[in-house]
């Protein structure tokens, strides 16, 4: 085979579709814009602390996870951490700890809510089932929503008559379910659950697809890991195998015009370089398209795609911290989440996630130190004039010291470094408009066969990234990028 795929963007799903093309055979080069690969999921570097960008928490590593799948087929061991106890869940009303294993997760809870013992092993009886059987379709991974013919056959003949089951589910949010079992009401629970929701589905209980919920409340059972350094570990790997099988990664190469002539694809980065191939993989952020490609073309996309350009996400402010570790009493967890809305704001520093480098871990902090990302999220209406973005940067930094002090004696006295990672920042070094992170809140109207396809809707065009079925997280995204991959080499690869 000498095909040739430009993959645009090393992001992790830029990054799984270059590598799985490479290693298939083809002739890939992958065009970076920024000095570091993996995007949100990256990494940078103040003095000897390693940062990461965004996501810290592995998942999909375990055998038959998506990210243990592709580097099995890479043949690129990585080097893991499995976590017994996943996180603390810090609430007002409560501390909940999230345990890996199922029974004694559940345990946990109905401690904390013996009142309600029966409904929660009831909800979480039909969480672990209908997760079960959803979990059957990730080995063959059929793409949403299907648009060609092998696609509908893909995704007919992975279906067995156990799939049956998730039919009636198919509208239901996990609001309908809680109150199905009587937990609609338990509202420290349900915040609880909303919290996790939040930070890996982008919404509510009260919005969530049932379905995606059910396997996203899951999957810390499946395996949730701590990966040494960090999660840029991935797409440093998936980068170098791209290499090894002959393919070309170039960082600081923006692309700035995507055309198409007489069947070929015609790239052009920031320094006038260009670049033509058959096929491409864009996993740059959707919303940066309009800039990139003629209205004609755009007019051409899928129209799921071409609305997704014109819709807002959540953005972020990210805290980057490294601490002293002798200033504490015991060293950070890895990681945790706080919430502090007595309401239900998971939003604007009353919610956050907390990571952690382990102590030891010392490509991420030299000896007795941990370096520290806090992320919370926010709308980006709140930071769109420069007043507004200077008080929210201050406002929410010091709202979620003080949150952290008070589950942390002494935190804000062992801080020797702080930065923040605020919306521009963010639409900086990752390229993401308005510092719109982390995909489409996956509700019914975002979710499943309402999301957005690989296909772009022009030939040769693919899209893959956290906008893209089967939406966000680095799972996520590699998951798209898989997609890609499959479509340009007419083959499973995995
Ligand atoms: C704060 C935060 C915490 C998170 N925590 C977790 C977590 O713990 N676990 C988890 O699984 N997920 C987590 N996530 C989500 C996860 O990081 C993302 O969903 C995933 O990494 C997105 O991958 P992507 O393929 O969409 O690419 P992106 O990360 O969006 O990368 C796109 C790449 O394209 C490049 N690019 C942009 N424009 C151009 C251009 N014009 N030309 C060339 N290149 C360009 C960018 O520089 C970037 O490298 C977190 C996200 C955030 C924001």
């Amino acid at each position: 085979m000498n095909q040739k795929a430009i993959v645009i963007g090393a992001g992790i799903g830029g990054l799984t579709a270059g590598a799985l093309l490479a290693k298939h055979g083809m002739e890939v080069i992958l065009l970076e814009a920024s000095s570091e690969f993996g995007g949100s999921a990256g990494k940078f570097k103040r003095k000897s602390y390693l940062f990461p960008v965004g996501a810290t928490l592995g998942m999909g590593l375990e055998p038959g996870g998506i990210h243990e799948r592709v580097f099995r087929y890479l043949e690129k061991p990585l080097l893991i951490e499995p976590l017994e106890t996943v996180m603390e869940m810090v609430h007002p009303e409560a501390t909940f700890t999230f345990i890996k294993d199922r029974q004694r997760h559940v345990d946990e809870l109905v401690r904390h809510f013996p009142d309600h013992k029966k409904n929660i092993r009831g909800f979480y009886k039909e969480i672990y089932q209908t997760a079960a059987i959803v979990r059957t379709l990730m080995g063959p991974l059929p793409a949403l929503p299907p648009s060609t013919i092998k696609e509908w056959i893909d995704l007919m003949s992975s279906i067995r008559l156990q799939h049956s089951q998730l039919l009636p589910l198919f509208h239901q949010t996990l609001g309908h379910r809680l109150k199905r079992h009587h937990l609609d009401n338990l509202t420290p629970f349900r915040q609880m659950l909303d919290g996790l929701l939040i930070d890996s589905m982008q919404t509510d209980s009260g919005h969530v697809s049932f379905l995606l919920a059910a396997v996203a409340l899951d999957i810390y059972h499946e395996g949730a890991y701590y990966v040494p350094g960090g999660l840029y570990q991935f797409a440093e790997l998936m980068a170098s195998s791209i290499q090894e099988n002959g393919g070309v990664v170039k960082k600081r190469r923006t692309i700035t015009k995507l055309e198409q002539n007489d069947g070929q694809w015609l790239a052009t980065d920031q320094r006038g370089n260009l670049y033509s191939a058959k096929n491409v993989v864009l996993n740059i952020p959707i919303h940066q398209l309009p800039s990139l490609m003629a209205p004609d073309l755009i007019a051409k996309l899928k129209k799921p795609l071409r609305e997704g350009l014109k819709t807002p996400t959540w953005t972020t402010l990210t805290l980057y911290m490294a601490i002293d570790e002798s200033k504490l009493q015991a060293p950070l967890l890895p990681f945790r989440q706080i919430s502090t809305g007595a309401g239900d704001s998971l939003t604007e520093g009353e919610h956050f996630f907390m990571s952690a480098s382990l102590p030891g871990d010392s490509l991420r902090a030299p000896t007795g130190f941990q370096t520290v990302t806090v992320s919370t999220h926010s709308k980006a209406q709140l930071w769109n004039t420069k007043e507004k973005y200077d008080t929210m940067r201050e406002v929410l930094t010091e709202r979620i010291l003080k949150a952290i002090d008070q589950v942390i004696p002494h935190f804000r006295d062992a801080i020797v470094h702080l930065e923040t990672g605020a919306p521009k920042g963010w639409e900086r070094y990752t390229g993401r408009l308005n510092g719109y992170v982390g995909g489409f809140p996956q509700t019914l109207d975002n979710a499943l066969f309402n999301s957005i396809s690989h296909r772009s809707g022009l030939p040769g065009l693919y899209v893959c990234g956290d906008h893209i079925f089967p939406g966000g997280g680095t799972i996520g995204a590699a998951a798209s990028g898989i997609h890609a991959a499959r479509s340009i080499a007419g083959s499973r690869l995995i």
